[in-house]
């Protein structure tokens, strides 16, 4: 398909970055189908990252995505998937390229202030985890 998923994690929404952030979004080409503030439960970031759920910082990764609000959005554009992930960077941001989302905003390995999906399959299930779908435009 043509979209991926995101979440602005709650570092980057603490450290008031949701405006410059969702701004880089917006001139890479992406259009906004759906976009919410929202704070996961515990039992919501389990089932989100239920992928890791037996590597050992899962435990930590549910505690941080949990300590505060995440901006949530599905975004549109050809080639949705592979381009924000170029445009978000390495997971690590000490790896992250110059200009990259990471390589400006985020803190470090688990606190890297922006997910997104890594598969067409993922983002609908991903964007579907978080909006009904009258909220998707
Ligand atoms: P995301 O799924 O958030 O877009 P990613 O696909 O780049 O990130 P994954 O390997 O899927 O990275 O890991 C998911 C998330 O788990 C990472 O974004 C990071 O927040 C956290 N994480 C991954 N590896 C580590 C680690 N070694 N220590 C702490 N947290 C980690």
């Amino acid at each position: 398909t043509n979209r991926t998923f995101t979440m602005l994690k709650p570092d980057a929404v603490e450290n008031g970055h949701t405006g410059a952030i969702l701004d880089k979004i917006n001139a890479a080409g992406f259009r906004i189908v759906a976009l919410k503030k929202t704070q996961m439960t515990k039992a919501n970031a389990e089932a989100f990252y239920a992928v890791h759920n037996e590597r050992p910082f899962f435990g930590e990764l549910v505690e941080f995505m949990t300590r505060g609000p995440v901006v949530a959005a599905i975004l549109e554009k050809d080639n949705a998937v592979d381009d924000f992930r170029t445009l978000i960077g390495a997971t690590n941001p000490a790896d992250a390229a110059e200009g990259t989302i990471r390589k400006l905003y985020a803190t470090s390995m688990g606190e890297n202030a922006v997910h997104g999906s890594d598969s067409d399959e993922n983002a609908q299930i991903e964007g579907n985890f978080h909006f009904s779908g009258r909220e998707q435009f």
